[in-house]
């Protein structure tokens, strides 16, 4: 490019121009949310599962099922007892079978309504709701609650939020102690806990979990739903248009708007929402349902319960806000048809499923022998021959007793022709215990070619049903 070139450049100067955009900060400062109590179908069928949930979890480790504790998982010994069973390492596949049970379950409940899990059952929800209880019986009711929040320290105050705490502290703590109470004998720690000599890891643990319960019910609440929970991540991927969830029915509540009770909405051009806002104000993830389907939405069915006592005031027809799916409000669908399309082949399918697993597992564990034997060939002793021309080969073989009392155990041996056990063939096993026992196992010179040959260990149970067959080798020397 010459001189005379650049000389008749124009020169276009470059202003800003004006946009519609918005500094928006990436970090919000959390909103503290007041969910106001509520009452009605939803509200009892929460509590209700709030009442199962905690019997459930804080009496169990009290109950006692013979002389023990009905329900504990002693990891020291490496057993799980359950009521009747008396579980080893060895059974891990009905460890594994109840969490394939328990995602299918999650699956189906998800496919048909939703987020039930999270509404009614899960322990965040269910420790949120107790501690709010706690909170609104210290505290007040919202606006009590908000008021008071805003105003400066006072006496009264301060003795309500102490209050507040330490039942919620010790209301965790105990939470923490009962959790533990699920892996060393309850009544053996509360006994140390009044002695003060409970080991580190148990009060490491009784602390850990109180303190999560604490954290995660007092304060973080919705945020756990709303920012930690993978679930809530992932749940969407399974809703389809025939899943029931909270809904607003903008149809029939659009154009919003407050009114008197006697005036007639049509007149007014309104529709049924009075603009309230208490569904707002009960959500406990603070969210508004008329803004459609959110992800936030943990499907508790609250906001339902706050509208239908507002439609009842008004004496317009509940369930303005309910459960019902995206199909049945776009196609005007009455409860029997909504009901008809929820039961479709997936949740079919999936019934069906969790079916049969239930059964298996079911059957295996009425089906299952109740002890089991390891062999192990003994390395240090290698395949010998014996006083009367015997080849000897010895094994050790663990024998575990998963009954509550002794058994004695009859061991044979199959084969090979002539092969028998030479040492002591009765075992006896105390109760939930192990035994190692050294087996000596005898077969004549010219039974079989030299080498590696596969035999059969059998074992009987003496003094209960039941028969184990396990594999292991006899080698003959060159
Ligand atoms: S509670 Fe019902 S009437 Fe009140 S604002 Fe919410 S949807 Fe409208
Ligand atoms: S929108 Fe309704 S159902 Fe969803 S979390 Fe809030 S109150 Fe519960």
């Amino acid at each position: 490019m010459n001189n005379q070139e650049s000389s008749h450049r124009k020169i276009i100067p470059i202003v800003p121009q004006e946009t519609d955009e918005v500094m928006v900060s990436l970090y919000a400062s959390h909103e503290k949310i007041y969910p106001r109590s509520v009452s009605g179908f939803f509200s009892n069928w929460r509590w209700g599962m709030v009442v199962l949930t905690q019997l459930v979890f804080y009496g169990l480790p009290w109950l006692e099922w013979g002389q023990r504790q009905a329900v504990l998982f002693d990891l020291g010994s490496r057993r799980f007892y359950i009521f009747g069973l008396v579980l080893y390492p060895q059974d891990f596949i009905y460890l594994t079978g109840i969490l394939v049970i328990s995602a299918l379950s999650l699956f189906l409940f998800t496919a048909v309504a939703g987020r039930l899990w999270c509404g009614y059952a899960c322990p965040q929800t269910v420790y949120t709701e107790i501690f709010l209880w706690i909170e609104k019986k210290v505290e007040g009711d919202r606006s009590a609650r908000m008021r008071r929040d805003a105003k400066p320290m006072s006496a009264d105050k301060l003795t309500r939020k102490a209050l507040k705490h330490f039942l919620w502290i010790s209301l965790a703590l105990w939470t923490g102690f009962t959790f533990v109470g699920y892996f060393t004998p309850i009544k053996d720690l509360g006994l140390e806990f009044l002695q003060m000599s409970m080991s580190s890891w148990e009060v490491f643990w009784t602390f850990f979990y109180g303190f999560a319960t604490y954290g995660n019910a007092g304060f973080m609440r919705e945020q756990v739903c709303k920012h930690m929970c993978p679930y809530a991540r992932f749940q969407s991927a399974m809703f389809d248009k025939d899943t029931l969830i909270v809904t607003y029915d903008a149809e029939r509540g659009e154009p919003r708007g407050a009114r008197s009770r006697k005036a007639d909405p049509a007149s007014l051009n309104l529709g049924a929402c009075v603009d309230c806002s208490l569904c707002v104000q009960v959500c406990p993830t603070g969210i508004d349902i008329r803004k459609g389907l959110q992800y936030e939405c943990i499907g508790c069915g609250a906001c339902a319960d706050v509208c239908d006592t507002v439609m009842d005031k008004m004496g317009y027809a509940r369930g303005l806000v309910k459960y019902t799916t995206e199909n049945a409000m776009s196609q005007h669908w009455s409860r029997a048809q909504t009901w008809r399309h929820v039961l479709r082949p997936r949740v079919l399918i999936y019934t069906a499923i969790l079916g049969v697993i239930v059964i298996a597992m079911l059957v295996s564990l009425s089906l299952r022998v109740p002890f089991k034997v390891d062999v192990v060939r003994d390395r240090g002793v290698m395949a010998r021959i014996v006083p009367g021309g015997k080849i000897e080969n010895v094994y050790r073989l663990q024998v575990m007793n998963a009954t509550e009392s002794n058994q004695r155990y009859k061991i044979a041996v199959t084969g090979l022709p002539g092969l028998v056990v030479a040492s002591d063939s009765l075992v006896m096993v105390e109760s939930t215990q192990s035994r190692w026992v050294a087996v000596r196992v005898q077969a004549p010179f010219d039974t079989a070619a030299p080498g590696s040959h596969t035999i059969q260990f059998q074992i009987d149970s003496v003094d209960s049903p039941g028969h184990l067959t396990e594999k292991s080798a006899f080698l003959i020397p060159r």
